[in-house]
């Protein structure tokens, strides 16, 4: 394993993200809704260092890949607050096709808030497939698989403090796994 983002960088760079966050925002209230599982470091981490009165929220995504092969998007909105006419910010790890946000952006949309935004703390260069794209990205990475900061493999490195990149010794060679 190698680290990409020591632990110093990420708090640099969240630092970083909550200021233009409350610039964008000033007093006015938000719902914070974070994406499930992935977002959960992010998500902790942010809303102790912005300034505008908060709720927080989350909402969970899933999608089964096999192989290239990318399949059907599950939303499980069960825990969502109400946020009619509220001011929505969605946070998520990482933006890689982009498919997770987009969708469920849509699915957000029809609870009708005032406003949504999104917030990711990595974004993969060169590999969206959608046209829209997060408001805020705290970091650009290269296209590899990374982990830690509440990115899995199969379930693990999820509490790891930094973001490493796993080298394909580290795979396992099933070729069906779940991301969320
Ligand atoms: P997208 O829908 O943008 O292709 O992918 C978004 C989701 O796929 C992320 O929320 C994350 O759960 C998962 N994902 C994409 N790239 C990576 C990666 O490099 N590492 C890990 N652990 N998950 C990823
Ligand atoms: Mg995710």
């Amino acid at each position: 394993m190698k680290v990409l983002l020591t632990e110093e960088e990420i708090r640099d760079g969240v630092a970083e993200l909550a200021y233009k966050i409350n610039e964008v925002y000033g007093k006015e209230p938000v719902t914070i809704i974070g994406i499930m599982t992935g977002s959960i470091m992010l998500l902790a981490d942010l809303i102790r260092v912005l300034n505008m009165p908060l709720r927080v929220g989350v909402i969970q995504t899933s999608s089964y890949r096999s192989g290239a092969v990318r399949s059907e998007l599950y939303i499980n909105a069960s825990m969502l607050p109400d946020i009619e006419n509220r001011d929505v910010l969605l946070i998520d790890d990482i933006f890689d096709t982009g498919h997770t946000l987009s969708g469920v952006v849509a699915a957000i949309r029809e609870n009708r808030p005032r406003s949504i935004r999104s917030a990711v703390l990595l974004r993969k260069t060169g590999r969206q497939q959608v046209t829209m794209q997060p408001d805020f990205v705290t970091f650009e990475i290269p296209d590899e698989f990374v982990i830690g900061y509440g990115l899995d493999y199969c379930d693990e490195y999820r509490h790891l403090p930094f973001i490493g990149t796993l080298e394909s010794s580290d795979l396992r060679s099933a070729d069906s796994d779940q991301h969320a």
